[in-house]
């Protein structure tokens, strides 16, 4: 039987590796992005081929649009079907206040985290509602709700986009057969933390969460594999936090 195909953008680290992990264990073919880490994108691709996956890996800067096209063009050669989008790629920055933001700074964030999510979630509808079927799950953060003032506001208002982003996409395409849902992550234990120069951040803060613990990869990937399934069949244009309860 042909297996389903999930795009994963951002799968050679963190969530995104989480996500191509098991989604390879529950039966899924899989186009994996990364941007910079080709070691890492193989070193996930390996481990989805012992589950059985067939696996592609694709260098794209979700921020450039030719490169999306490219990551689209690629699956269509490749699989000829896309059945699910886990819409993972996302970056922080250095802790500032919004004073301090530089106008690239904040481009660099919103070109990567919203019109980047954007233009990868174009591709996939365009595909999904020519074979009238999909689901999409646009990886948010508990940042849109919480502010993160001091830290990274920038941050927090391009993952609110993406919750509005999600809403509205989902109305727009819910009676073509695709679902769309987003997941907010609360505090998770990634190298996200130490690429935004703060490496202690996750477990400093922990004791603010109610469930005293930061979160794991794989605790936000079971999430957003539940939404992917069919136990989610009426699950559409949601926001599901995973936050230990923050
Ligand atoms: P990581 O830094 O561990 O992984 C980020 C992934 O995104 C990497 O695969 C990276 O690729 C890729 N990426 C970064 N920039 C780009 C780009 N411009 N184009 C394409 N891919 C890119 O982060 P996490 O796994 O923690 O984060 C994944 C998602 O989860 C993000 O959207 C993040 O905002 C969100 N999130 C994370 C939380 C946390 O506490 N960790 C909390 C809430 C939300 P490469 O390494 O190859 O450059």
């Amino acid at each position: 039987m042909t297996r389903p195909v999930c795009l994963i953008t951002g799968a050679s680290a963190g969530i995104g590796a989480a996500c191509a992990r098991l989604a390879a264990v529950r039966g899924y073919d899989l186009a994996l992005t990364y941007n910079s880490d080709p070691a890492g994108a193989e070193a996930v691709a390996e481990a989805a081929q012992k589950a059985g996956a067939r696996t592609q890996i694709l260098q794209a800067d979700v921020a450039d649009p030719a490169a999306v096209d490219a990551i689209y063009s690629a699956i269509d050669d490749s699989f000829g079907r896309l059945d699910a989008l886990i819409n993972n790629a996302g970056i922080v920055d250095q802790a500032a206040r919004v004073t301090q933001m530089s106008h690239a700074r904040l481009r660099r964030m919103f070109d990567v985290n919203v019109i980047g999510a954007i233009m990868v979630a174009q591709g996939a509808v365009t595909r999904m509602e020519a074979a009238g079927a999909g689901v999409i799950v646009n990886i948010s953060s508990a940042a849109a709700r919480l502010g993160s003032a001091g830290q990274y506001v920038d941050y927090a208002a391009s993952k609110a986009a993406i919750d509005i982003f999600t809403k509205g996409l989902s109305d727009e395409v819910a009676a073509k057969g695709i679902r769309v849902m987003a997941i907010a992550p609360g505090l998770i234990d990634t190298d996200i933390h130490a690429k935004g120069g703060d490496p202690g951040r996750a477990a400093r803060l922990a004791n603010n969460v109610p469930m005293a613990r930061t979160g794991s990869a794989d605790e936000v990937a079971n999430a957003v594999l539940w939404l992917m399934s069919d136990e989610a069949s009426y699950v559409t244009g949601s926001t599901l936090d995973v936050t230990g309860g923050r």
